[in-house]
């Protein structure tokens, strides 16, 4: 269902208004973890000042280490659905359980499935059920023909509206958190008619290689970058090494619509 040799046209993915896979780029802000109402409210603030419409924020956190900062959970979705309310903004935010989708659709326009459970099929089904948009991350060791399996299951269930996400995959190389796979991008696109994101943060793990890299997405044809923005990064209960601050954010958004309005050129 996936195909492009099932559908020619681009799926386009309404999310209060911006259209996903349109021809646009979309832009996906906000902090890797929602840790308070005052830091997810900096980070809309000025996501809504860029006239943007899309914020992120991890209320479930599927960490490496069972120690490390778990997320807020419900709380977390509250505050991230108060916000959004407050700025008009559609949040995107990661649900690990299925048990969980039913609630969280409630306070939430799309679900975020992380790398870690992109082969999680109990979960793929559920969010096929659920019904809202879902933003489907790769997995860290997946192939493009898995992570596409992965999105046909959350269709198969009757769900359209899916966007694709490539984040880096696992390599032998160390200099990055993970390796960039610059080339599933036109792949996706060749290969299915979902729009296709590039999560510069968690692929690069350095905020020095955020702008590149994300120049890199748009110039291959993604429809979608995701960033991650704190208003303090330092403190920052996860990712405090990749985030941007806002002064870097603003002086990031500016760089990248050049990039963008010359490529459209
Ligand atoms: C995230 O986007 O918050 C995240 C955990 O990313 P990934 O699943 O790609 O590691
Ligand atoms: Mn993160």
């Amino acid at each position: 269902l996936v195909s492009r040799k099932k559908q020619a046209e681009n799926t386009v993915v309404d999310l209060k208004g911006e259209q996903v896979g349109a021809g646009g780029i979309s832009y996906v802000f906000g902090p890797c973890a929602v840790e308070g109402y005052e830091q997810v409210a900096a980070v809309a603030a000025s996501v809504k000042e860029k006239g943007l419409k899309l914020l992120r924020g991890g209320a479930f956190k599927p960490r490496t280490s069972p120690y490390d900062f778990q997320g807020l959970g419900i709380e977390g979705l509250e505050i991230l659905k108060k916000v959004a309310d407050e700025y008009d903004l559609a949040v995107i935010s990661e649900i690990v359980n299925p048990a969980d989708l039913e609630k969280a659709v409630d306070y939430i326009d799309v679900v975020q499935i992380g790398a870690r459970n992109m082969q999680n099929f109990e979960l793929l089904k559920a969010a096929g059920d659920a019904g809202k948009p879902v933003l489907l991350k790769r997995g860290l060791s997946a192939t493009i023909q898995e992570f596409i399996n992965a999105a046909e299951y959350i269709m198969s269930r009757g769900n359209r509206n899916i966007m694709l996400c490539e984040r880096g995959i696992r390599t032998y190389e160390k200099a990055t958190r993970n390796t960039l796979d610059i080339s599933a991008v036109p792949i996706l696109k060749q290969e299915t008619h979902l729009p296709v994101f590039v999560d510069v943060t968690h692929s690069t793990g350095r905020r020095d290689l955020l702008l590149p890299t994300a120049k890199a997405a748009i110039a291959v044809g993604a429809d979608g970058v995701m960033a991650e923005v704190h208003p303090d990064p330092a403190v920052a209960l996860s990712d405090s090494a990749q985030q941007m601050d806002i002064p870097t954010f603003d002086q990031f958004f500016k760089e990248i619509k050049d990039v963008e309005n010359r490529l459209k050129k």
